[in-house]
């Protein structure tokens, strides 16, 4: 017998390499081809990876078991999976795993798709259930049994008889019809000149089919969507797709709403919670290029798409592009890496852009498109800052005179108030006043919140929660037990007992959820029905409210203490960002910071509105520290669930790590979460230059430590969110 055909297949399993199959008599596969593997004693989907077949003799090789009739996985889609695998060291199965979302389910699909039919036989027994089913049949067409028993009116058993008479027969359903196409020729909005340059130029980067990175660096209001939009309109004209990503839910829920008048119908959606159905379809619609235009969470980053001419990342610099868990990877760098794969144009769009892409515009690997002015001649808010050391509220209050006298103001004139404080909850710190114990997750290094809607004190590190104590429970004592510092509740409560004829409400992802309570919600702020509103960040994001003239912010420099060097970013972005909802419409807004430091750069910055200088600022103090994106930074976490355990890996770590020119590794030190889901946790960190490649000093230092045992594990961040 002929030596037969060997393949090596990729399974989406924690595995870096590729395991070689014998591909049986009458099979046919290519790269990128879906397969099914066995793997030990069960049998697991997998790719056919690129790659000569080991030198095994294939007589010893298992041999596969199939293919899936489901969409390939284009070479361009493979080199992402290398890709992302290498650079944040995560076995490529894992990485492939994210790729194959929706698969499964679209694998299904054809099964999901079979429905009934009449045969023209007649069966032996006629009742008028029967009847009714085969006069609904009679043109013979294929109809889902749901849709069959329902036009009878008979339930799905009366069917089943029919089937075992032959009188009906099982039947392919004809394929549900595509859904409606976006048109690219409905005429846009008219763009101001500068929004017409910068859409002209992103029109002219899609039409180029050549990978290009654009920023699209706008203030709050100044269009940014609109402009971007042109440029998804000139991928569809070229027969070309576009991925829209968001870096929440909550967002694209008015964006699809903005979408659908510009193009008259509302593009895919793909995100966790979006169902099996929906993904297969999503999967199957932008492989076949029926889909051609998807908005997405950074899972969407992994979609199998036909032909990719655009990619935007909207709110670019929002950390939730960074998973952190499984495959640590930012979807905004990963855009960028997927847009070169693809030959696509990529574009970020920010109000207030990381300071990463800011200078990689700068050394002109991005171009930067500037829009520095709102629409439509409405203009930024003015900000202020209250120095609360000064002119603060009396003790156990959060809202100082100032900020009550102009919500007051506000309130007379009929416009809206915003109270912005980044913290859930209630009370971030529950303290017994007798013996100062101080209430504790269990599970991790983290405080209780107090939640009072849910009367219930939470871990918002591990979801953990118990029901308030009325006692101590350290020593016992009734009623001892005291709130510690506001969060958004007790804001709330604040402006309640301040205002109590105005209409306040919530926004905070754990009171509303994402989906129908949420758009309500939204709705009755956009229609003026609220005069108050308090929230997390989650008002920061991408929603226009028109009446909306004033912005709080409660503690706004509660975060810059943080050891933290990109503290100082994220303040200043979700400052801006929050500030930036004031007065967008004919109204114009203004913004009170409650601070404690308001001779910090960044208080001073926003109040100035001194944009440049604060990222000028910025960049000097982290190209001095050789901090990102002037240095390089990766951090390694060990955990275990004992604390030697992991402390004596991370040392033995330290030990192994080789020598190399313009790194450092510092550690192992306590993790800022020194305990997370019961496991200790130990961090170092590679601190290097900008020219090191930290995944392969990663990689040689990896393979040559010790291995980890005995329930230690070791978590690989390259390029984290904090250090
Ligand atoms: P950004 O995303 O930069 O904050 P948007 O794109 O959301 O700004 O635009 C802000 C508001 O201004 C939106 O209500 C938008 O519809 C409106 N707008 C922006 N540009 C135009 C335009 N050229 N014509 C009409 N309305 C516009
Ligand atoms: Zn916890």
């Amino acid at each position: 017998m002929t030596q037969s055909a060997i393949v090596e297949v990729l399974l989406p399993v924690a595995l870096d390499r590729t395991l070689t199959y014998a591909v049986p008599d009458g099979l046919e596969v290519a790269p990128g081809d879906v397969v099914v593997a066995p793997l030990g004693a069960r049998a697991t989907m997998g790719v056919v990876w690129d790659g000569e077949g080991a030198a095994v003799e294939s007589a010893r090789l298992k041999p596969l078991a199939g293919r899936i009739a489901a969409a390939p996985l284009p070479p361009s889609m493979r080199r992402l999976v290398d890709w992302v695998a290498n650079y944040t060291l995560a076995p490529r199965g894992q990485v492939l795993r994210m790729a194959l979302r929706g698969l499964s389910e679209e694998a299904a699909a054809p099964a999901l798709r079979m429905g009934l039919r009449a045969t023209g036989a007649l069966p032996s027994r006629r009742t008028p259930a029967r009847d009714r089913v085969l006069a609904v049949a009679a043109d013979g067409a294929a109809r889902s049994k749901k849709e069959l028993s329902e036009a009878a009116g008979v339930s799905s058993s009366v069917l089943d008889g029919l089937v075992a008479e032959g009188a009906l027969a099982p039947a392919e359903l004809p394929p549900p019809p595509p859904p409606p196409r976006p048109d690219p020729s409905l005429p846009g909005p008219e763009l101001s000149r500068e929004q017409g340059a910068a859409a002209a130029r992103l029109v002219e980067m899609t039409a180029a089919r050549s990978f290009a990175v654009a920023l699209l660096d706008g203030v709050t209001g100044s269009g940014k969507t609109e402009v971007y939009c042109e440029a998804v309109a000139e991928a569809l004209r070229e027969g070309r797709q576009a991925l829209v990503m968001a870096p929440e839910i909550a967002l694209t829920v008015p964006f699809l709403d903005r979408f659908a008048r510009r193009f008259g119908a509302r593009p895919a959606v793909w995100h966790a919670s979006v169902g099996e159905k929906g993904r297969a379809a999503v999967r199957r619609g932008v492989a076949d290029g029926s889909i051609q235009a998807v908005v997405a969470a950074r899972s969407g980053l992994f979609l199998p798409f036909r032909d990719l001419g655009l990619i935007v990342v909207d709110e670019e610099h929002d950390a939730a592009y960074k998973q952190e868990d499984g495959v640590a990877y930012n979807a905004r760098d990963m855009a960028v890496v997927r847009g070169r794969l693809e030959g696509a144009a990529v574009v970020l769009a920010s109000a207030t852009p990381s300071l990463e892409s800011r200078v990689n515009a700068e050394r002109g690997r991005y171009e930067r498109l500037a829009l520095p002015a709102r629409y439509g001649g409405s203009v930024m808010p003015e900000i202020r800052a209250i120095d609360m050391r000064r002119a603060g509220p009396p003790r156990g209050e959060w809202l100082a005179p100032a900020l009550v006298a102009a919500v007051a103001k506000n309130l007379a004139a009929g416009e809206q108030s915003l109270l912005f404080l980044n913290r859930r909850g209630y009370a971030p710190l529950t303290l017994c006043r007798r013996c100062g114990h101080r209430m504790k997750c269990p599970n991790c290094s983290a405080w209780l919140v107090e939640h009072r809607f849910r009367a219930s004190l939470v871990c918002h590190q591990c979801a953990y929660s118990a029901s308030s104590p009325t006692a101590c429970p350290a020593c016992a004592a009734e009623n001892a037990l005291v709130a510690c510092g506001p969060g958004v509740e007790r804001i709330r409560d604040e402006a309640v007992a301040r205002f109590p004829e105005a209409r306040v409400t919530v926004l905070s992802s754990d009171l509303i959820g994402a989906g129908e309570r949420l758009s309500a919600e939204l709705d009755a702020i956009e229609r003026g029905a609220v005069d108050i509103v308090v929230g997390t960040q989650m008002v920061t994001k991408g929603h226009h409210f028109p009446k909306l003239t004033l912005v709080g912010a409660i503690d706004a420099d509660f975060a810059l203490g943080a050891a933290d060097p990109r503290a100082a970013e994220r303040t200043f972005q979700m400052l801006q960002q929050v500030t930036g909802r004031a007065g967008r419409a004919e109204l114009p807004g203004r913004a009170l910071i409650q601070t404690h430091d308001p001779d910090h750069p960044v208080i001073r910055a926003l109040v100035a509105g001194d944009r440049e200088g604060f990222y000028r600022h910025e960049a000097e103090a982290r190209a001095a520290a050789g901090m990102p994106p002037f240095g390089r930074l990766a951090a390694i976490v060990v955990s275990a669930p004992a604390r030697e355990a992991a402390e004596a890996h991370g040392r033995a770590l330290a030990r192994a790590a080789p020598k190399a020119e313009h790194v450092r590794v510092l550690g192992p030190a306590e993790a800022p979460l020194a305990m997370l889901r019961g496991r200790h946790r130990m961090r170092l960190l590679v601190h290097a230059g900008r020219e090191v490649d930290v995944p392969g000093y990663l990689r040689a230092w990896l393979a040559a430590a010790p291995a980890a045992r005995g329930g230690v594990r070791v978590a690989v961040d390259v390029d984290p969110q904090s250090f």
